[in-house]
C-alpha cells in the first residue's frame, strides 16, 4: 500500500474499532445505537458454529457454520482473529474488513477478549475499547434477561466473564456500562474521530494488502503506543 503522508488516520487498520467485553455487558446494544447514528460505519459479520438462536439469520446476525467448515476456514487462513467460547467458535472474516479499510470506511468488531488480544497482535493501530459491566451481579442479570441461554452457557459466559474482566486493563479504553446512554456517548466519543469525510477516503484497485490482515497467518508488528481512557461515569 503507497504511504498516505499527511493524512490522518493514514493506516487502514487505525479506522478499525474493537468492541470487546463480557457477554451480556451490552456490547450489542451500544453498537445498534451507534450505528442508527452512523450508517455509513460497517459492523463485521462474524462466523459462529453456535446454533442460531430464534429470530437470528445467517448472512445477517452471524455466518452459522458447522465445525468442519469453520475449521477449514481457520485452516485457510480467512479469519482476522477467532476464538472458543462457551463451547463453540466464533470467528472474524478477514476479506470483507479488508476491502472495507480501504475503501475508507470505519469498520466495528465486536467480539469477546481473546480475540480482540489476537487482533491487537495482527493490527496494532486497531483502537480497543473494553466495555465493562458496573458488577458480575448485574452481568448475571442481564444475560438472564436476555432469555436466550441454557444453564449450562451462561454458567460458562459468567466463567469466562470473569477472566475477561481480569484483562480490561489491556485495552485502550474502558467503559463502564452502568448507564446505558452514558456508555453509547462514551464509545461515540472514542468512535467519532475515526470517522472520515467523504472527500478524504484513500481509494483505489492497486491497494496492497493491510499487513497483519493478510489472511496468511502473518502477524503484525508491535502494539502502537496509545494513550489508555477510562469512562467510569
Ligand atoms: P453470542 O453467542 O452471545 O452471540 O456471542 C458470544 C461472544 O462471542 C460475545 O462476547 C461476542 O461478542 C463474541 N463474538 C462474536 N463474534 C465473534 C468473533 O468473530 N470473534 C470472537 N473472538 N468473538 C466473537
Amino acid at each position: 500500500m503507497p504511504p498516505l503522508r499527511n493524512l490522518s488516520l493514514a493506516e487502514p487498520s487505525s479506522r478499525l474499532l474493537v468492541l470487546t467485553g463480557p457477554s451480556g455487558v451490552g456490547k450489542g446494544t451500544i453498537l445498534e445505537a451507534l450505528l442508527a447514528r452512523y450508517p455509513q460505519v460497517w459492523l463485521s459479520i462474524s462466523a459462529t458454529t453456535r446454533p442460531p438462536r430464534p429470530g437470528e439469520r445467517h448472512g445477517r446476525n452471524y455466518f452459522f457454520l458447522d465445525r468442519q467448515s469453520f475449521m477449514d476456514q481457520v485452516a485457510r487462513g480467512k479469519f482476522l482473529e477467532w476464538a472458543e467460547f462457551a463451547g463453540h467458535a466464533y470467528g472474524t472474516p478477514a476479506g470483507p474488513i479488508q476491502s472495507r479499510l480501504h475503501a475508507g470506511q470505519t469498520v466495528v468488531l465486536e467480539i469477546e477478549v481473546e480475540g480482540a488480544r489476537q487482533v491487537r497482535r495482527r493490527l496494532p493501530t486497531a483502537v480497543q475499547v473494553f466495555l465493562r459491566p458496573p458488577s458480575m451481579a448485574t452481568l448475571e442479570e442481564r444475560i438472564r434477561a436476555r432469555g436466550s441461554d441454557s444453564e449450562d452457557s451462561i454458567a460458562k459466559r459468567i466463567a469466562r466473564a470473569r477472566e475477561e474482566l481480569a484483562r480490561a486493563e489491556e485495552f485502550d479504553h474502558v467503559v463502564l456500562n452502568r448507564d446505558l446512554s452514558q456508555a453509547i456517548d462514551d464509545v461515540e466519543a472514542i468512535l467519532h474521530p475515526m470517522l472520515r469525510p467523504a472527500s478524504s477516503r484513500e481509494q483505489g484497485p492497486n491497494q496492497a494488502p493491510i499487513k497483519g490482515i493478510k489472511g496468511d497467518g502473518t502477524a503484525g508488528q508491535g502494539r502502537s503506543g496509545s494513550t489508555r481512557s477510562e469512562c467510569q461515569r
